[in-house]
């Protein structure tokens, strides 16, 4: 689905990502753990390519093409999203027009007609049941005036709609309860398919007692300094991370 070969990136003059490496098949669930500041939020920055994040060397291929010469829509068209695609609130865009429409443009670039209103409306309805969210969140506006979990379940939510070859998740269950967790862990749960890779980063544990992903990487200093099963996060959460940086340095 996705290979990531030795990449490099800057942000703002400074080398943060310094020689990653990740290979992920169709189907898997891998989890990138590691300090804070270690680049993880810069690595999912990269993939869906936000701007400021230059790229100095190294390679990125989605299914066979060549990520970085995507612009950020076509990568979204390509099958990559990332949650919180929307972070920013969009004053007066209601939520089901936003996500309306990014439907409709996957649909178009399938080759497929417009999803009539009655099946939007019914697709959305079942979705937002599934999330445990109020019918009254497709009137919103994008984000605003939104809790923190309530933006989380939101991030699930698009891409139930949405379906992506790839999800990439970050931090998705910072500043969640824990039954806004589970909730947001079933929804990501209820994506895995023998197709559909997700990339899920995070800093804690817990999440991985929902989300029980295939690999596991932690990720030092720009590289990924060790992979292993899902074995890996019970060892990290006894020993922490130092072990890893005194390794990485
Ligand atoms: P993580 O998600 O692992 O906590 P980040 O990728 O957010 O780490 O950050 C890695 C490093 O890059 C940090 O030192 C951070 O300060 C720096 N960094 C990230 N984004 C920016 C930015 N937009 N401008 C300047 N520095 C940044
Ligand atoms: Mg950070
Ligand atoms: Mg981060």
């Amino acid at each position: 689905m996705i290979e990531i070969k030795d990449l490099h990136a800057r942000v703002e003059g400074t080398e943060i990502l310094k020689g990653l490496n990740l290979s992920i098949q169709p189907g898997e669930v891998h989890a990138i753990m590691g300090p804070n500041g270690a680049g993880k939020s810069t690595l999912s920055a990269v993939l869906t390519g936000r701007e400021g994040y230059e790229v100095t060397s190294g390679s990125v291929t989605f299914e066979g093409e060549d990520l970085l010469e995507m612009d950020v829509e076509e990568r979204a068209r390509a099958g990559l999203l990332l949650g919180f695609q929307y972070p920013v609130e969009i004053p007066g865009v209601k939520n089901v027009y936003l996500l309306k429409a990014a439907l409709n443009a996957k649909r178009k670039e399938q080759g497929l007609d417009e999803i009539e209103a009655p099946a939007f409306m019914k697709l959305i309805r079942e979705k937002l049941k599934f999330m445990k969210m109020d019918n009254s969140f497709m009137h919103r506006a994008v984000n605003e005036g939104f809790s923190g979990g309530e933006k989380k379940r939101n991030e699930i939510l698009q891409m139930l709609i949405l379906e992506p070859k790839l999800a990439l998740l970050d931090e998705i269950d910072s500043g969640l309860d824990i039954d806004a967790m589970k909730t947001v862990a079933d929804g990501v749960n209820s994506l895995r398919t023998a197709e559909r890779s997700i990339l899920m980063i995070t800093h804690y544990q817990r999440l991985l007692d929902y989300i029980v992903p295939d690999v596991i990487h932690v990720l030092v200093d720009g590289r990924i300094v060790k992979t292993g099963d899902k074995s890996l996060a019970f060892e990290l959460e006894k020993k922490g991370y130092d072990w890893l940086l005194e390794g990485a340095a």
